[in-house]
């Protein structure tokens, strides 16, 4: 048997393909266009690939997007006073500042520091728990991704044992979050693994869907699968491969070739998650647009 390879390649496009219009509605009704703004410190390589790829997906739909870099040197003083100007900047329904940051700059305070009603990473305290509550504003853009992709390729997760490995903010726990409320993509009976996870793989092999966001390169293997399970690998790692240009390639957290065999769906590395965060991140800066209108 060969899985079902999740395509959130091509899923993300019928997205986007989709968002281009209500951008053209948001557009006529806003006098301008929806604005989303990416803040960028340092100069991290995968962080600057990240948000070239969403500066781009942006200007496709035509949503306005601009990309503020400030140097590796930047105090949280300076952010802070960036996020500030840009909270009161009319013009910016969306403000995203790409984690991580460096190390002398304080995350949260940066976090916190978002307006709400901007924030489209759904990174806020606020916004968290609207969501940990089922009133969301925004949905984290990693956990929906992963749900939307299941959802447009007709699996539910009702009812089913969903398995996470990983619960951090961004992914693992907001996800297990989603999961566990109400709902067509929800109703799921929810497993959270970490590093203290007693027997990883038997808690992977009771899932039916396996959700798999550690960031360890190829740390689930064919045989921590069920037969027939449904895998979405959120893992991108690079890896050194000598045989290509750039000296790496990008792998997944699951052994995508063992577990293709086991599996009745999985998503690729890349384009499988990745996409699929791009997507909801624009579906966000529109809801955010939405939200400035009233409607
Ligand atoms: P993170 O903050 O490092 O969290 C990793 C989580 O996995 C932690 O909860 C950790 O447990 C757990 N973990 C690590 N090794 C484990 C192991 N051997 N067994 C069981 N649990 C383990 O990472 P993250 O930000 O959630 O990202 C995870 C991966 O997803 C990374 O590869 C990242 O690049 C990727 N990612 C992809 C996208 C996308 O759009 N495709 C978006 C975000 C992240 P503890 O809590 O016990 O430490």
């Amino acid at each position: 048997m060969s899985a079902e390879i999740l395509d959130g390649k091509a899923t993300a496009q019928q997205i986007r393909t989709e968002l281009a219009e209500e951008v053209r509605e948001l557009t006529e009704k806003l006098g301008r266009p929806p604005g989303l703004t990416v803040v960028i410190v340092g100069e991290d390589p995968a962080s600057k690939v990240y948000v070239r790829m969403k500066h781009r997906a942006c200007g496709e739909i035509g949503i306005a997007s601009e990309v503020i870099e400030m140097s590796v040197e930047t105090t949280t003083e300076e952010l802070l006073a960036t996020v500030k100007r840009l909270n009161a900047d009319r013009a910016v329904d969306g403000i995203l500042v790409q984690l991580p940051l460096p190390k002398q700059i304080d995350e949260q305070t940066i976090i916190e520091a978002v307006a709400p009603d901007k924030d489209v990473d759904c990174f806020h305290p606020i916004n968290v728990g609207l969501m940990m509550v089922g009133k969301a504003r925004f949905l984290p853009c990693t956990p929906a991704g992963c749900l939307e992709l299941l959802r447009r390729a007709g699996h539910t997760t009702r009812g089913k044992n969903v398995t996470i490995v990983g619960r951090s903010n961004i992914v693992g726990r907001p996800l297990s979050v989603m999961l566990a409320h109400r709902g067509e993509m929800a109703d799921a009976t929810v497993t959270v693994c970490h590093t203290k996870t007693r027997d990883l793989a038997a808690e992977c092999r009771r899932a039916e869907i396996l959700i798999v966001a550690a960031g360890v390169p190829q740390c689930v293997t064919a045989d921590m699968i069920s037969p027939g399970a449904v895998v979405v690998d959120v893992g991108v790692n690079r890896v050194e491969d000598t045989t290509t240009k750039s000296g790496y390639r990008l792998v997944g957290d699951v052994e995508f070739e063992g577990a293709k065999g086991v599996a009745s769906a999985i998503t690729p590395v890349p384009g499988g998650v990745g996409p699929m965060t791009i997507a909801m991140l624009l579906t966000n800066a529109c809801t955010a647009a939405r939200g400035h209108l009233g409607v």
